[in-house]
């Protein structure tokens, strides 16, 4: 590879992902545990094949129908109301995440997050060819406020990425922080939601200050709550000046007939898919709890994962998990492992299975 005529900024550099293993239980890439129902995949054959049937032509370029969708479904999950222009889709949020920096990024300019944070942020940034620069959080995984501020001031971002929840501590921000590093920046400012859905009571979601912030994006994806990983469907929300860039750097027909389909008969099973996350919510609070019993920390999470910690020697407590049958993720700060909120059974596993390599 090396002796491609590659650019010098990717010389050397590996394909990245978690590991996919063959494993029982997998607790380790933060997916809803729960597949879609046979009557959710029912109703998808049918669109699906109704989509076939006009696969000759290609699909509506600006996915209008499914933006209303969601636009929809933000009501009604967030109490917002969002025009269908304000709203925007792509090929799960990763997508989405790189048309904003195609668009608002690029050779000269910076993204700053707040570390640690996901780890794809950076890749995405290399990518589009923007400075990656991250400041640091709290030790208890917050952000301090004025320390974020202080770092836009310093670094001038294009612009900021707040994943919240955040991916891998289950740390939420508050609605002031935003405003605050909205207020502070010229750049934009993308509150990734991807784990909205399952924030705990009281934890607001960024979608309420749109109409107020007119560079603020907020990311949202079907790949967690919606339990549709596989079928890549992420979308934004926005002013509809902020829509109308993303539509400029967006490849032509990006988003495929089948997948338009798929995610707007999986929108109109959302209340099945929230009973489901009601419950795993539950599960989280309980697991937290417990894992709290045993003496390790955990950082308050609104996500459908817990951070704990610490051990000593993190990969040998991965290794000794996995040769129990359990799969889940060395991430995040020394110390420190992710797992995934799992159905009662394979938490139940995992907890039995925590419990033998702590003895
Ligand atoms: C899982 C995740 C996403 C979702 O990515 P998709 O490309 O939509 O599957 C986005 N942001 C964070 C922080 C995540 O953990």
């Amino acid at each position: 590879m090396n002796d491609l005529p590659i650019r010098d900024d990717l010389r050397g550099e590996q394909p990245y992902g978690a590991p996919q293993l063959d494993v029982p239980v997998l607790l380790n890439v933060n997916e809803n545990p729960y597949a879609p129902s046979a009557a959710l995949a029912d109703a998808a054959a049918d669109a699906v094949r109704e989509a076939v049937l006009g696969l000759n032509r290609y699909p509506d370029r600006e996915a209008w129908d499914l933006r209303s969708d969601l636009a929809g479904y933000l009501e009604r999950e967030s109490v917002v109301s969002l025009g269908t222009e304000q709203v925007w889709a792509a090929n799960g949020s990763n997508e989405i995440m790189m048309q904003i920096l195609q668009a608002f990024g690029g050779p000269g300019r910076s993204v700053l997050s707040f570390a640690p944070t996901y780890s794809m942020y950076p890749e995405y940034a290399r990518n589009t060819s923007t400075t990656w620069i991250t400041a640091p959080r709290r030790d208890d995984f917050t952000i301090d406020a004025e320390a974020a501020v202080a770092a836009v001031a310093t670094h001038r971002p294009a612009v900021v990425f707040i994943a919240s929840p955040n991916n891998p501590t289950g740390t939420a921000v508050s609605l002031d922080l935003v405003r605050a590093l909205h207020d502070a920046t010229p750049g934009m400012v993308v509150v990734d939601e991807a784990y909205a859905e399952f924030r705990r009571d009281g934890t607001p979601s960024a979608l309420s200050l749109l109409a107020t912030h007119p560079r603020l994006l907020v990311t949202r994806t079907m790949s967690k709550a919606f339990a549709l990983a596989g079928a890549r469907l992420g979308y934004a929300a926005a002013s509809r000046a902020v829509i109308d860039v993303l539509r400029v750097v967006r490849l032509p027909y990006h988003l495929s007939a089948v997948t338009q389909a798929v995610a707007r008969t999986a929108l109109a099973y959302a209340d099945e898919l929230q009973q489901r996350v009601a419950q795993l919510r539950v599960i989280r609070d309980d697991l937290a709890s417990w894992l709290r019993s045993l003496g390790l920390d955990v950082p308050e999470s609104d996500a459908n994962f817990v951070l704990f910690g610490r051990f000593p020697d993190r990969h040998a407590g991965w290794q000794a998990l996995l040769d129990h049958g359990v799969l889940i993720r060395e991430t995040g700060p020394d110390g420190w492992l992710r797992v995934t909120v799992g159905t009662p059974t394979e938490t139940e596993t995992f907890k039995q299975a925590l419990r033998k390599v702590l003895e």
